[in-house]
């Protein structure tokens, strides 16, 4: 019979890969913590209704990314594909939004029908963060600022380039809106069908568009910002002076336009030139009218998205990559042929608080034994022969270090482990803190 695999696009990730997993998200979880943000954690199914009315009908998420079935109700739900229309869901179902601020982050799987490749998965991560009740600018810049003492943080500060655009208020993308259609539709012919379509339905999405001869046109477009009304101007004109002042280093892209309708003012991502096509590790803006399309009352909110994925290819690219904790045993107990080993495991583990000990099951021969306990990766074997089960003692061998072996009451056993089991815990938790938070000065 042909083994099953898993399907296309849909990773596991095995225990060789987990360490860097929670690096990653331990030091997300801590930076954003730092910041006074707390955890949501979310369905992975939701209603369909809720990301064709939030993310947009007329998007390459919700045309055709989005992973929909009918339930055995007759009920269109979908995997998420993201978090940001859930998490509105959930802050405005559970009166999170009632005049409060919120600083809400959330981590998991998402879910689109993409084609597969490096940095591009159909079970992708995200770690995402939101915040509502807050017009801005104070907060875009904090926010930025933040995910700027991420990357210092990971060591991969030299390798993400912010990239900064303002789509401003709905009101001056709707006269610019006007504006676009006047002049693509005097080249209507030359477009390609995708933004033919979107013409008519989004055309602002024409902007995003990959295809030459319409980057082309574009090149001679009326521009959005010549159409910003004061407030739209203002935001951003404030939120570059708080970048500038807080040393966050950007640049302004004005064909920045994000795949999602949600959002406008604000918006940015995090670009690196080592990660092939997938270039975005991080992306996210401001969002101040999704609450009320869905069914709120009016509130200003901006988030981020990262890719939890890429993060960890450019982790890879650069020589930064922290010592982890691989979560290696700290000793191994290898245990003679009709000796009760459990019991004294039990008192190593009662004695010595977050000890790894690997207590061999499944018999064989002491030299089977030591074999496997080298194998294992831990630091020392434990031997628990006749002689030391009658005396209540442990014979004591090095497994990494030229040292002699010796034979020891348990309770000096338990002390030895105590102080090197806290030494490696230790060292292990300094590890995310591998660069300083240093940030170099704007210029
Ligand atoms: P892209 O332009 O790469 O398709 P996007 O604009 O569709 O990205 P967002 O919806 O903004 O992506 O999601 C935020 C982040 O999630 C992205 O910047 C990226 O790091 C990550 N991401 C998005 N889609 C995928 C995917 N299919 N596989 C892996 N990571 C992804
Ligand atoms: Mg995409």
């Amino acid at each position: 019979m042909i083994p099953i695999q898993s399907l296309r696009g849909m990773n596991d990730i095995l225990p060789d890969a987990t360490p860097d997993w929670r690096f990653l998200e331990t030091a997300l979880a801590e930076l954003l913590a730092e910041y006074g943000y707390r955890e949501i954690r979310l369905p992975l199914l939701e209603s369909t209704e809720l990301f064709r009315r939030s993310i947009g009908e007329v998007t390459d998420i919700v045309e055709k990314e989005m992973y929909t079935f009918t339930d055995r109700n007759g009920d269109s739900v979908t995997l998420r594909p993201e978090g940001t229309a859930g998490c509105v869901r959930a802050a405005q179902q559970h009166g999170l939004l009632r005049d409060a601020v919120q600083r809400l982050w959330y981590r998991g799987p998402m879910f689109r029908h993409e084609r597969p490749q490096k940095g591009r998965l159909r079970q992708f991560h995200q770690f995402g963060a939101e915040v509502f009740g807050l017009p801005g600018p104070d907060i875009d810049a904090e926010m930025l600022a933040m995910t700027d003492r991420l990357w210092c943080r990971l060591g991969l500060r030299d390798c993400l380039e912010l990239e900064l655009n303002s789509l401003g208020s709905s009101a001056a993308r709707a006269a610019y809106r006007d504006a676009l259609v006047g002049y693509l539709s005097r080249y209507r012919d030359e477009l390609d069908a995708d933004s033919q379509r979107r013409l008519g339905t989004n055309p602002l999405r024409i902007l995003d568009s990959k295809v030459a001869r319409t980057r082309e046109l574009l090149a001679d477009a009326p521009a959005l910002h010549d159409y910003f009304d004061a407030e739209s101007n203002e935001h951003f004109a404030q939120l570059r002076a708080r970048l500038d002042a807080a040393g966050v280093r950007y640049r302004i892209n004005p064909r920045l336009v994000r795949g999602l309708d949600y959002y406008g003012k604000t918006v940015f991502e995090w670009t690196s030139d080592r990660l092939g096509a997938q270039a975005t590790a991080c992306a996210g803006g401001r969002y101040d009218g999704l609450v009320e399309q869905l069914g709120g009352n009016p509130t200003p909110a901006i988030g981020f998205g990262i890719g939890l994925e890429r993060l960890l290819l450019l982790l890879e690219a650069t020589a930064a990559a922290p010592a982890l904790d691989r979560g290696l045993p700290d000793a191994y107990l290898v245990v003679a042929e009709g000796v009760a080993g459990l019991p004294v495991a039990e008192r190593l583990r009662d004695a010595v608080p977050g000890l790894r000990l690997l207590h061999h099951c499944g018999g064989g021969s002491l030299k089977s034994q030591l074999k496997r306990a080298d194998r294992s990766g831990a630091a020392l074997a434990l031997i628990l022969g006749e002689e030391e089960a009658a005396s209540g003692t442990l014979t004591l061998k090095h497994l990494r270090e030229e040292r002699p072996q010796e034979r020891l009451p348990l309770d000096r056993i338990a002390a030895l482990l105590a102080g090197a089991t806290a030494t490696k815990r230790r060292a292990a938790a300094g590890a995310p803190q591998i660069a300083t938070d240093h940030r170099m000065p704007h210029g």
